[in-house]
């Protein structure tokens, strides 16, 4: 930029916004196709931009989201929605136990106890729910270690180390009992 522009912009910052804004307004499908064109090229400007502007302003965050509480919650609620719908499809979309489909009741389980680094937190505890969905998703769904199960088949298993679909286990409780 030429320098007596930048001068003006300097003196006139709120006019400077203004003819931004009528730009973005009237040609508003140009600028979003170029900013993500420019994104999508550029990752780390923008990511180091993302970072200083955080730096430079550390409190804007919870600042915006104190004042647009409302909206945050309701988007967040969303991602999560949307999150969970991707998980479970690329995990089979249904029980493997029981073959139940209603997403609602399904949940991610961990088969493999031992191998546990991927979805345990800094301090050894279990990451569970949203937090899980977020790594199986960075890690492209992993399909060894993970199954899909519905909220009782895998609770059940969790309270007595089978599910009462597993006949023959039944069975050998009957004779027990
Ligand atoms: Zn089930
Ligand atoms: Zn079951």
């Amino acid at each position: 930029m030429v320098s007596y522009q930048r001068e003006w912009r300097k003196n006139n910052v709120e006019k400077s916004r203004g003819y931004g804004r009528k730009h973005y307004y009237k040609y508003r499908d140009k600028c979003l196709a170029y900013s993500n064109e420019y994104k999508r090229t550029h990752p780390e400007q923008v990511k180091d931009k993302t970072r200083r502007y955080n730096l430079a302003h550390p409190d804007y965050q919870h600042d915006y989201y104190m004042a647009n509480k409302e909206h945050c919650n309701s988007k967040s609620k969303a991602y999560s929605l949307k999150l969970k719908h991707e998980v479970i499809a690329a995990y089979g979309g249904k029980c493997v136990c029981c073959g139940l489909n209603e997403w609602m009741f399904l949940t991610i389980d961990h088969i493999d106890k031992k191998n546990r680094e991927v979805d345990r937190d800094a301090n050894g505890k279990n990451i569970t729910g949203y937090r899980l969905y977020m790594i199986l998703r960075k890690l492209r769904y992993p399909q060894e270690g993970y199954r899909c199960l519905c909220f009782n088949c895998n609770c059940v298993r969790g309270v007595y180390g089978f599910c009462p679909h597993e006949r023959q286990k039944v069975d050998f409780l009957e004779v027990v009992a």
